[in-house]
C-alpha cells in the first residue's frame, strides 16, 4: 500500500506521455495530408486572381444579336461581365485555402469557404485555374449546387488531366447554372470579348457543358 501511490503517479505520467506522442502523431499525419499554401502556392494563386482582375470587357467582337441570344453571365451573376466582380464573387465564397491529396480531382470544396487544392492546381496555367476557382467557389452557394454521378458511358475527356476520368464519378452537373454552367458562362464571354479566339472560346465551353447531363 505505501508504494501504490508513487506508481500510481508513474502510471499517470505514463499515461500523459502516450496520450502526448499520440497527439503529437495525429497532428504530424495531418499536416502532410492537409497544410496551408507554401509562399510559391500563394503567390501561384495571386496570380491567378490578378489575371481575372485584368480582363474588362471593352468592345463585343461577335456580332450583338448572337452575342444577346447567347450570353448567359449576367442572368447567372446578377451583374455585367467584369474579371475584378467575378474576382470578388469568388473571394466572398472562398475564404481559406489549403494544400493537400485530392484524390480524383483537382480541387475540393469544403463546408465553410474552404477549398483544397491538390498538385495539379499548380501546374494548371492561369486560365484553367480561374475556371477551377469559380467551378469551387459556386459550391458555396449550397447543395443545389453539387453534383451529380455522370454516366457510366460518358465519353468527353477531362481537359485538365485525362487520367481524371469523369464517367461514373459525381462530376457532372443536372442544374445549368452549377459549377460548369458558371465556367461555360464565363469562356463565353472571353470568346465575345476576343480574349480567347472563338475556336478555343467554344472548345473550352463545350468541354464545360458537357458535365452539364439533363435527362
Ligand atoms: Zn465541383
Amino acid at each position: 500500500m505505501v508504494d501504490s501511490k508513487p506508481l500510481f503517479e508513474l502510471s499517470v505520467y505514463k499515461t500523459a506521455f502516450i496520450v502526448f506522442v499520440l497527439y503529437s502523431l495525429s497532428g504530424v499525419v495531418l499536416y502532410a495530408d492537409e497544410s496551408k499554401l507554401n509562399a510559391k502556392q500563394s503567390k501561384v494563386l495571386k496570380e491567378s486572381f490578378s489575371y481575372l482582375e485584368s480582363i474588362e470587357p471593352k468592345r463585343i467582337k461577335i456580332d450583338k444579336p448572337t452575342y444577346n441570344k447567347l450570353t448567359q453571365f449576367e442572368s447567372i451573376f446578377k451583374f455585367g461581365f467584369s474579371g475584378k466582380k467575378l474576382s470578388r464573387w469568388i473571394q466572398s465564397r472562398i475564404k481559406k485555402y489549403s494544400y493537400g491529396s485530392t484524390g480524383d480531382y483537382i480541387a475540393m470544396y469544403h463546408d465553410d469557404g474552404d477549398v483544397l487544392l491538390g498538385r495539379a492546381f499548380f501546374s494548371l496555367n492561369r486560365l484553367d485555374r480561374v475556371l477551377v476557382l469559380l467551378h469551387e467557389a459556386r459550391h458555396a452557394d449550397g447543395k443545389n449546387f453539387g453534383h451529380v454521378v455522370c454516366p457510366e458511358n460518358f465519353q468527353f475527356l477531362n481537359p485538365r488531366d485525362w487520367k481524371i476520368h469523369p464517367a461514373g464519378k459525381k462530376g457532372c452537373d443536372s442544374v445549368i447554372d452549377g459549377g460548369y454552367g458558371v465556367t461555360a458562362a464565363f469562356l463565353f464571354e472571353l470568346g465575345a470579348y476576343g480574349y480567347l479566339n472563338q475556336t478555343e472560346a467554344a472548345h473550352r465551353y463545350n468541354s464545360e457543358i458537357s458535365r452539364v447531363i439533363r435527362d
